[in-house]
């Protein structure tokens, strides 16, 4: 049985079978749409350039080709380990032999956030068709909070709609925690480029409707403080993994589901992938992570399904080994980044320049390479991979990159 009907849910479906599994495969999903992917969400589907039709996971016959049973619109509520059983919400109570949990992670909300038709949050597709409608009329002041991933796309999407766009950010410098200040420095000049403003170091004490409209509240830590009118709010403040439902299973719980290295959740045939999951990531000295990005959600479901099939046929489990990658799309520049970044990380800049919104920098500490960032440069990026997969140092890396 596999829980969460999105990218590791689905991937996990497909790897049961190209791992010769025969028997029967429920899916259990939250949401009564069919499974879609999440990152044109924020992208294509928002700016109205795509339909859903377009992001389907599965091709028309998967479901009949993979044989499977759908379960939609109804969450799992709860697990029992001893009894091999799934509790519904709606009651209905499903027992399975093997277990993949791909339950991803739900949008975080800003304390006592008001609950209003034009403050929105986005993470299904019903998020992004109800934004996407008020953004298509141009001409609207967007306040955004939270200056990751999501406020930042939304941001060029909705400047791209010819929307006026503000970015609110507590951190000093926006994007990508651990990313570093020269990074965030290039991402605002990007956004500056295109009449967007980012304000980093602010505090949001709260979003109010009253007879003037809808305000979004700041203070600056200092005693001042301001109110910005808006037509729209987008709170994009992060997410939390979904294990509400697993809460007194017995599964071990922290910041996602405690895995070891071959994505296995402490119990026989029980495997967690996608956002959900946390394991110790043998390439990064089992450094313990939780990964929220589309490579690695797509990656580890298919990982999941291969080592549940080949313990049950008596076969080792091999290890999650990966190196981390995401890409973000903003004005048309194309920003990847590959690696396991930290904040204290020595980042040098190998090829091109902020100046130029084109460059390669490397991310590295006490010597050891860690990550490599690119801004429209996509190929030397993804020969930079190599550098990670061959364990070259950090000084190393940085006479390779000069070869690129
Ligand atoms: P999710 O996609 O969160 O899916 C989990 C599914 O489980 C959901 O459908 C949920 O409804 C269901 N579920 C939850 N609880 C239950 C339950 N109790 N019972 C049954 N079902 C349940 N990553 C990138 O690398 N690049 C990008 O450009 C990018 N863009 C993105 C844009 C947006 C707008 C968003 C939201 C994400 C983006 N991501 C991107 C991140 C990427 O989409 C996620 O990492 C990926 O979707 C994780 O997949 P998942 O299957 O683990 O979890
Ligand atoms: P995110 O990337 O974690 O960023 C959230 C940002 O909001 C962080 O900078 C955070 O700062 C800040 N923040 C938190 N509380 C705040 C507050 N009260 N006021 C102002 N700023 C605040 O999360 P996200 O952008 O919401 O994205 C949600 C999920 O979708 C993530 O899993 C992300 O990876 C995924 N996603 C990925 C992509 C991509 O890979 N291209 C695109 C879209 C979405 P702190 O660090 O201090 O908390």
């Amino acid at each position: 049985m596999v829980i969460g009907a999105s990218l590791a849910g689905v991937r996990a479906c497909g790897g049961l079978r190209a791992s010769g599994f025969e028997g029967a495969i429920t899916l259990v999903g939250a949401e009564t749409h069919q499974p879609y992917d999440r990152p044109p969400l924020s992208k294509k589907v928002l700016a109205g350039e795509w339909e859903p039709e377009r992001i389907a996971l599965f091709r028309p016959d998967d479901v009949e080709k993979l044989h499977l049973d759908l379960r939609f619109g109804s969450p799992a509520a709860a697990l029992s380990l001893a009894d091999r059983r799934v509790t519904l919400d709606d009651g209905s109570q499903l027992g399975y032999d093997g277990l993949i949990i791909a339950t991803g992670a739900a949008t975080r909300r800003l304390p006592g956030q008001l609950v209003d038709d034009s403050v929105f949050e986005l993470r299904t597709l019903d998020d992004s068709l109800t934004l996407r409608a008020r953004l298509l009329a141009g001409g609207q002041r967007v306040t955004i909070i939270g200056a990751g991933f999501i406020g930042l796309e939304v941001a060029a999407t909705a400047r791209q709609l010819g929307n006026e766009v503000v970015v609110l950010e507590g951190l000093p410098a926006p994007l990508i925690r651990g990313l570093g200040a020269e990074m965030g420095t290039a991402v605002t000049m990007l956004h500056a480029d295109h009449g967007v403003e980012i304000r980093c170091g602010v505090s949001v004490r709260g979003i109010i409707r009253d007879d003037s409209g809808l305000t979004v509240h700041l203070g600056d830590g200092h005693g001042n403080t301001e109110a910005l009118a808006s037509d729209i709010v987008v709170v994009g403040i992060g997410v939390s993994p979904v294990t509400a439902w697993l809460e007194g299973s017995g599964l071990d719980l922290r910041d996602g589901i405690v895995c070891d290295s071959t994505l296995n959740a402490g119990t026989v045939g029980v495997y967690a992938a996608g956002d959900v999951a946390r394991w110790p990531n043998p390439q990064f000295a089992d450094e313990e992570m939780r990964v929220e990005h589309w490579t690695n959600a797509s990656e580890q479901g298919l990982h999941a399904a291969k080592n549940l099939v080949a313990v049950a046929n008596g076969d080792e489990p091999t290890p999650y080994s990966a190196v981390p990658f995401f890409w973000s799309e903003q004005y048309g520049a194309r920003i990847q980044f590959i690696g396991r970044a930290a904040g204290e990380d020595d980042v040098r800049i190998v090829r091109g320049s902020v100046e130029e919104r084109s460059f390669l920098a490397l991310y590295g500490k006490h010597s050891v390479l860690r990550g490599a960032l690119g801004l429209s440069m996509p190929k030397p990026l993804m020969q930079s991979r190599m550098f990670l997969l061959e364990g070259l140092s950090f000084d190393e890396a940085i006479e390779a990159a000069a070869a690129l």
